[in-house]
């Protein structure tokens, strides 16, 4: 999960501009309505964000009693996440706020779309706020779909209030096997409290992450197969380990919990994999 600054811009300009393009004069003054709740929904968003306590924002079947779940759902679709429409600036902003254009909940595949964090069926006043919107891949969106946390530590990491690379918490660990393989597991320090523990182990698990990350590292293993045996031929075992150690460093440089930090640092590790392994690529 890699973080992301909070947006710059609050519901009010977003739901400002979503009504004025709505055409129906009593349901765009049905909407504008609702903006103190909206807004006191977003003030309450961001107290527990700041805390890790999103799990306790309350569900509700509308807004305020005048805005149905299915009316701000459309109101979304049909005017924020709409091609052309008025508000869908506010959409691209959120969007592009994703370095690389790299999703920061899988921190691997490309952002497609914007993920409600609580989901919008569920939750219909948070269902255009920009702190509630995280730029997503398909898959992520998908993965996470109205999956709703009971408690703090099944809370999924949130790219605007989480930071979790204060410290190095993916491992990978290489399978002795032929082809060799890398299997990768959550192993947070101990300095994190319990909860931050828990979270980034349910975050691992509900983007199914080790999944992803082994068929990257299988592709990446393969890729390799012809610089590891030249420079085995030069140097042997140390001179493979020497190069393994060279690539973790430099990928850990950019992103300490990337899954090919973590690959590299656990091939470098393997003494099996040094010496013998990397004959087995194929
Ligand atoms: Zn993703």
């Amino acid at each position: 999960m890699k973080s992301l600054p909070l947006p710059k811009f609050t519901v009010r300009e977003v739901l400002d501009v979503c009504v004025s393009g709505v055409r129906d004069r009593s349901h765009a003054l049905r909407l504008a309505s609702v903006m103190p709740a909206v807004e006191a929904a977003e003030g309450e968003y961001l107290r527990l964000g700041l805390q890790a306590r999103l799990f306790e924002v309350e569900q509700t079947p509308d807004v305020a009693g005048v805005i149905s779940s299915l009316e701000m759902s459309k109101l979304y679709k049909g005017n924020l996440a709409r091609k052309g429409s008025r508000s869908r600036r506010f959409y691209d902003r959120l969007k592009m706020a994703a370095p690389g254009d790299i999703c920061p909940l899988c921190n691997q595949r490309v952002v497609k779309t914007l993920d409600h964090y609580l989901p919008k069926a569920d939750y219909p006043s948070l269902a255009v706020t920009p702190l509630n919107l995280v730029p997503a891949c398909s898959d992520c969106n998908k993965d996470k779909l109205d999956r709703n946390a009971a408690s703090a530590a099944e809370q999924t990491l949130h790219p605007y209030f989480d930071a979790v690379d204060d410290a190095v918490w993916l491992v990978a660990e290489i399978q002795e096997s032929s082809p060799p393989a890398a299997v990768f597991a959550v192993r947070a320090p101990a300095s994190w409290d319990a909860t931050k523990r828990r979270r980034v182990e349910t975050h691992f698990l509900a983007f199914g992450l080790g999944v992803l990350y082994a068929a990257q590292s299988g592709a990446e293993l393969v890729s390799i197969r012809y610089a590891l045996a030249e420079v085995a031929e030069c140097g042997g075992a140390d001179a493979v380990r020497a190069f393994l150690n060279q690539q973790a460093r430099s990928r850990a440089m950019v992103s300490r919990n990337s899954w090919s930090a973590a690959l590299y640092s656990a091939l470098s590790a393997s003494q099996w994999f040094c010496s013998e392994g990397f004959l087995e690529l194929g």
